[in-house]
């Protein structure tokens, strides 16, 4: 990042999607024996409802993550609690999208007459447009998993925004296409 021109001390906000561990390990790095936040001058933004259930649910996968890459920065005051529907500015704002986690969002980028979603882990694999009720194992709510994806995609398919799946091999990006009864992932 810093060879980008992105060092990670001038990095302003960070973006949660939700809370697994795949989602924030970077939030923090070991320094010593101590987890510090990567990006020390940042404002951290979980999704309130999603930080309530990281809370109450136990760590399903054992990770650690939480005490590694969450509360250490809540401890050095770096994180805002936002809603799922929080306006960041102009170009970036979140979209709710539950029930992979009950608080998962993902991220609205407009910019430059262009839009684009960040769809985070609402959708793992292409192949769960065509067949929405496809679950991921972090999926933690089912059916409201499948009826999020289902209506994402009658809102976005044959649009313009273009889809950035976080786990899609590349090229991620890509466009939700009407099929049939249902719909698919064209590149
Ligand atoms: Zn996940």
């Amino acid at each position: 990042m810093t060879a980008l021109g992105f060092a990670p001390e001038n990095i302003g906000r960070v973006l949660c999607t939700h809370l697994h561990f795949d989602h924030v390990g970077w939030n923090t790095q070991k320094i010593g024996n101590e987890w510090l936040p990567t990006f020390p001058n940042a404002r951290y933004l979980f999704g309130a409802t999603e930080w309530k259930f990281r809370m109450d649910e136990e760590d399903h996968f054992d990770t650690g993550c939480r005490e590694q890459a969450v509360l250490p920065i809540l401890d050095a005051g770096l994180a805002d609690l936002v809603e799922s529907n929080h306006v960041i500015n102009e170009e970036i704002s979140l979209i709710p999208t539950p029930g992979h986690t009950p608080g998962h969002v993902s991220i609205h980028i407009s910019s430059k007459g262009e839009r684009a979603i960040i769809t985070g882990d609402m959708f793992h694999h292409p192949c769960q447009m065509a067949k929405p009720g496809l679950l991921d194992i972090g999926d933690v709510e089912h059916d409201r998993a499948e009826q999020t994806r289902i209506k994402f995609m009658q809102d976005y398919a044959d649009g313009p925004v273009l889809i950035l799946g976080t786990h899609f091999a590349t090229p991620t990006a890509g466009k939700i296409i009407s099929d049939g009864d249902g719909y698919k992932f064209e590149r």
